[in-house]
């Protein structure tokens, strides 16, 4: 049986494959004809950023499972694949604790002004340490957690490590579960208005698009930190620029974008009380392995053995027969 994995993937990964010997072609021209000329023979394919459209999987007609190297399938038609009984999986124990440590960085950088002190000490200004402005800890403060899944959790139970009063929306999730993570449930109004960060763990949807926009950062505290590692889209942009500008709320930290990659002349570049990432918050080498390992392991024992595999990580399980 053939694989395509379309981008880059680690070796662990790859070596895996060959070892249950399923052949493998590399793609990383992610063009549509191209896409289509290559890959119309293979049962798997393993994906990372590329676009999977239903005119590419309509050409592959013995597809049996698309493999998330992540756990957003935003790239990927999952109407095509439910209604052609292909299965769609994620790496669901791979991403949780890089993202949740990224968004830690984020928090403990802006809260302690770092970059600052950084440049104050390499220009010789070590005696104005005194006019620096202020910079604040995590103890004590409040966080808003929205979205209580895998990364939201993974979250909590580091912010616990700082004795954070943790507050979550996630309507979703049992309100026995968030007492047991020893965090409180609430809802968006209240949330908005008692914060001092917020942290974003939702998928985008038609629900979560512009969650937060002007309205919403009308209700913030001024000191909130809003950190947004999942979509792209879920914070309006426009508001969140107007929002840093006047200084209505204190800082942003961006992994993910509207468009990603940015307009290389996105007004949020001139901002200084913003952090931006380039949506690696999920690509620490021990990440990338995890989720190259877990990925292949999802095809594999997808395709031959599926004793090994892992249920909770097929996304349409309810909607293919296997
Ligand atoms: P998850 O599915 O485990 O958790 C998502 C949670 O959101 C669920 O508990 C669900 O109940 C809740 N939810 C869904 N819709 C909601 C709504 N309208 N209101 C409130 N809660 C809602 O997902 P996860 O693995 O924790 O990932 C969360 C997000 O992070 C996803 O969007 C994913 O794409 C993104 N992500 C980004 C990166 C990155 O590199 N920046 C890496 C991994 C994941």
């Amino acid at each position: 049986m053939k694989i395509a994995i379309l981008g880059q993937i680690h070796r662990d990964g790859l070596n895996f494959l060959s070892s249950e010997n399923l052949e493998i072609i590399q793609i990383d021209d992610f063009e549509e004809d191209n896409l289509i000329s290559k890959i119309s023979n293979v049962n798997g394919i393993v994906i990372r950023t590329a676009n999977l459209t239903s005119r590419v999987l309509s050409h592959i007609k013995n597809l049996k499972i698309v493999a998330r190297h992540g756990v957003g399938y935003d790239n990927v038609d999952i109407d095509y694949l439910n209604k052609n009984n292909i299965a769609l999986a994620i790496t669901g124990k791979s991403n949780a604790v890089s993202v949740a440590e990224h968004v830690i960085t984020m928090m403990l950088v802006l809260s302690k002004n770092i970059f600052a002190s950084d440049n104050l000490t390499r220009s010789n200004g070590f005696n104005n340490k005194a006019k620096l402005p202020d910079f604040s800890e995590l103890y004590r403060k409040k966080i808003l957690i929205l979205g209580f899944g895998r990364i939201g959790q993974a979250l909590a139970q580091r912010c616990l490590g700082f004795e954070m009063d943790i507050h979550v929306y996630d309507p979703y999730i049992n309100s026995e579960i968030i007492r047991l993570k020893h965090c409180k449930k609430t809802n968006l109004k209240e949330g908005f208005g008692l914060a001092d960060y917020i942290s974003i763990h939702l998928p985008l949807n038609e629900v979560t698009k512009n969650l937060i926009s002007y309205n919403e950062f009308k209700l913030f505290k001024k000191n909130l930190i809003l950190i947004n590692t999942a979509r792209g889209g879920i914070v309006n942009e426009k508001a969140l620029y107007e929002s840093l500008l006047n200084k209505s709320i204190h800082a942003a930290g961006l992994d993910v974008f509207e468009k990603e990659p940015p307009e290389e002349n996105s007004k949020l570049f001139n901002l200084e009380n913003i952090l931006l990432t380039p949506h690696n918050s999920a690509l620490t080498i021990e990440c990338r392995k995890r989720m190259a390992v877990e990925s292949c392991e999802n095809i594999s024992y997808f395709l031959k053995n599926h004793k090994n595999l892992n249920r909770d990580n097929i996304v349409n399980l309810s909607k293919i027969v296997i």
